[in-house]
């Protein structure tokens, strides 16, 4: 049995089988899932120094010499490694007096701080599948980006206090820019104009406290407060979407949650995108203080938006990026500074900040090739066994034999 790391539900019920490179047989396993496991053959990285075959000592070497050269280096990436790499990662950053940062400071991170800070309430993905009667996906696909998590958790499985499941016992709410792949599974499928989240949360707080909503079609949001209203346990998984909409607004949400919590029982879970970002806000988090974007520069751990990667990546004259692609994902100002910095890239697979990067360093495929542990989207911890045999090091062992070089 393996556990697929294509995204942060880390189905641990996958069989499969591979042969001469190529999966054979398979169950459980979704399409992105698919995708992810057959990509171990192609494309793979090699060992480079600007561009130029070495052996792997070469690099970890080279890749050693330009962090201890570096006055200000960034390490970024992070969220696509085992809790073990992230370990090493941090006490790295921490003996070179670096800035760390992970993709949760573009994406999650304002919604992963509040529920780490109890602020939000939180449930596990059990508990949405045994109790749940209303899932609210707000500004997320999960049928694309998830896409087990409506059969698995959310809505047709049978939970011990949900016996007759969708048929009859589970609603499946979709806020939404557009009538995504999973509100045309839902029926409830309610539009918001882009950036109009905010409003829209303050028409829902209008209907739950018995007043007329300002915005939007009055009567369906009156629907939507009576489905919420009349919901026993529910729960909010928020997606990128919201939280861009929500621009320093995000307080917002917590409102609303607490307001419903009045009336019912409202948990949320952040549809968390790479397999392991919560893990290393929580690792992070439970060293510093903080949840990303940590300089320890001067021996102390600093935070703020001058070390989340967007900043760091301007100042820095030298960047570490571990199973990460911020030359395609990030914007062109912050990838372009980046690819202008002395690059250091550790990944199983070619990328375009693999093919910008001074030094490359090729790792194992976690779930595949190497083995470790994670945090699921929900906080509850997994652990997973190579299933094939590779001559690669993983993450963690990279990581130490560059700290055994510093
Ligand atoms: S839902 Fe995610 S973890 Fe599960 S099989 Fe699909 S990609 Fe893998």
């Amino acid at each position: 049995m393996a556990v697929c790391t294509g995204c942060s539900l880390l189905c641990e019920d996958i069989e499969l089988a591979l042969m001469t490179g190529a999966i054979s047989k398979v169950k459980n396993l979704c399409r992105k899932g698919h995708g992810h496991f057959q990509s171990f053959s192609s494309d793979r990285t090699s060992p480079k120094i600007n561009s130029q075959e070495v052996s792997l000592d070469q690099a970890i070497k080279k890749a050693a010499k330009i962090l201890v050269e570096a006055k200000h280096p960034l390490l970024y990436g992070w969220s696509n490694s085992t809790l073990e790499a992230q370990r090493i990662g941090i006490d790295l950053a921490k003996k070179l007096g670096a800035t760390i940062d992970d993709t949760s400071s573009f994406c999650q991170g304002l919604l992963m701080e509040l529920v780490l800070a109890g602020r939000l309430p939180t449930c596990t993905l059990d508990d949405v599948r045994n109790f749940a009667d209303t899932s609210v996906f707000w500004g997320a696909d999960p049928s694309n980006s998830h896409p087990r998590h409506l059969s698995r958790f959310a809505y047709y499985p049978r939970g011990s206090k949900r016996q007759k499941s969708y048929e009859e016992e589970r609603t499946c709410i979709v806020v939404d820019v557009r009538k995504s792949a999973t509100a045309k599974l839902c029926s409830n499928y309610f539009k918001v104009p882009p950036g109009g989240d905010a409003d829209f949360i303050a028409s829902v707080i209008a209907v739950i406290e018995g007043k007329i909503p300002k915005f939007g079609d009055k009567k369906r949001m009156i629907e939507l407060g009576t489905v919420l209203r009349k919901t026993e346990y529910g729960v909010i998984f928020p997606g990128v979407g919201l939280v861009y909409s929500l621009q320093g607004k995000i307080e917002l949400l917590e409102t609303l949650v607490s307001k419903l919590n009045e009336v019912t029982v409202i948990k949320v879970v952040p549809m968390v995108g790479h397999y392991n970002m919560r893990g290393f806000n929580q690792l992070l988090l439970d060293d510093t203080g903080f949840i990303n974007g940590v300089s320890f520069k001067d021996g102390q751990a600093k935070h703020g938006p001058e070390n989340s990667v967007i900043a760091a990546a301007k100042s820095c004259d030298a960047a570490l990026v571990i199973g990460s692609d911020p030359l395609s994902s990030l914007p062109f100002g912050t990838a372009k500074s980046l690819a202008n910095a002395p690059l250091i890239a550790i990944d199983p697979r070619r990328s375009l900040t693999t093919d910008a990067a001074r030094v490359v360093i090729p790792s194992a495929m976690y779930g595949l090739e190497a083995g470790g542990s994670a945090i699921r989207m929900d906080g509850v911890r997994v652990e997973f066994e190579p299933i094939l045999e590779a001559d690669l090091l993983s993450d963690e062992q990279i990581l130490a034999r560059i700290m055994e070089e510093i």
